[in-house]
């Protein structure tokens, strides 16, 4: 029986890919040497980094006026590279939606003055926050798209001439996203593109201008080429991760296959006794990260255990909300979903939750 890593980051990657990436491993395309062993610069890897931005853009739609940039840092350094890149008055307007918003807030409070423009921290962070009709002044305006955390996903979008911008970390290729809705999008690789160390920037060139930073912070030394040694690793598995996603179908198949996966837990989350979700509002229910509770401590414990033991991994919630959460990316089969709904069942029937001992 397979595992099912229900992770939310490192996530689950394809298993052909990993089977690809094992047997290349000692011999990148019997060049006789790995992968990890080769140059950046040579003319196999520049191959393989334009096939994967050629891929990325395929997928995407992402059009010529974008750059598309191969970071390090994470998502987590595009929280100061944003604004040090993105200022102009020093005004940024940002959304707070959960754990991932704030901590770009604080980052983004140390470049310039930051406006919370709308906030659902006095929800708990179980609906996505409100926003004035009319957005001025600001240099961008940022949201996180999908709350990895939390469990909310914005399905509307701000009507403003403001740049919008978008840690898309955890719905990027999930979901279809039109790039020119936004002046900014960036993503960690590691929860739906690939291992963990590369970080894909993709934003509008003419919002990228000189800046006198550090040269790793600035995006304009990003432009089309390669300023440093990039995670050429993650790159590597990354572009046949887009491989494989586009033989599957590309980013409006994996949209269908995650629906169905999301509707699939939400249906059984929504009709059962014991378990609830915790984003009940069905308009900002996100397809990838989905947190889920029995409203008591210890039987979610008991839940996580007993779905371990039947080799349904990694259920904990974040630290911060605790609790349950499956993460359904775009690596999860509909069949792992459905092994959890029925554990679910029988975790309910058994009665555990009223005297569970052991696993
Ligand atoms: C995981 C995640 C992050 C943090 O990413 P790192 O690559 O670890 O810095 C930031 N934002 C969102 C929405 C995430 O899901």
């Amino acid at each position: 029986m397979p595992i099912y890593n229900f992770s939310a980051g490192p996530g689950m990657l394809p298993a052909p890919v990993l089977r690809e990436v094992q047997a290349q491993f000692l011999s990148y395309k019997e060049s006789g040497v790995s992968i990890v062993e080769m140059s950046h610069r040579s003319k196999r890897f520049t191959e393989l980094a334009r096939h994967l931005e050629e891929r990325l853009r395929r997928l995407m739609a992402i059009p010529d006026e974008y750059a598309v940039l191969w970071l390090q840092g994470g998502a987590t350094l595009q929280f100061s590279m944003v604004p040090m890149n993105l200022k102009t008055a020093g005004r940024f307007a940002y959304l707070d939606s959960g754990v991932w918003s704030q901590k770009a807030i604080a980052d983004a409070r140390r470049v310039g003055t930051v406006d919370v423009i709308g906030s659902a921290r006095g929800v708990g962070y179980s609906e996505l926050p409100t926003w004035p009709e009319t957005i001025q002044g600001a240099d961008y305006l940022h949201l996180t798209l999908n709350n990895t955390i939390e469990g909310t996903r914005y399905t509307a979008l701000p009507e403003t001439d403001v740049p919008l911008v978008a840690d898309v970390s955890s719905n990027i290729l999930a979901e279809h996203i039109d790039v020119r809705r936004f002046g900014l999008l960036y993503a960690g690789a590691q929860k739906n593109i690939g291992p963990a160390g590369l970080t894909v920037v993709i934003v509008r060139r003419d919002l990228i201008s000189e800046r006198d930073v550090p040269s790793y912070l600035s995006y304009e030394n990003h432009v089309d080429t390669l300023l440093n040694t990039p995670s050429t690793f993650s790159m590597y598995v990354a572009e046949r991760v887009l491989a494989w996603i586009e033989a599957e179908g590309g980013v409006d198949e994996m949209e269908r296959r995650n629906r169905l996966k999301s509707e699939r837990l939400y249906r059984a989350l929504d009709t059962s006794s014991l378990f609830r979700p915790l984003v009940t509002d069905t308009t900002s229910r996100s397809l990838t990260n989905i947190p889920f509770t029995t409203g008591n401590e210890e039987t979610d414990e008991a839940f996580r255990l007993y779905a371990e033991a039947r080799d349904l991994i990694e259920l904990g919630g974040h630290r911060s909300v605790g609790g349950l959460r499956a993460s359904l990316y775009n690596a999860m089969p509909l069949e792992g979903v459905e092994r959890l709904v029925d554990t679910m069942h029988e975790f309910e029937q058994e009665g555990h939750h009223v005297s569970y001992k052991n696993v």
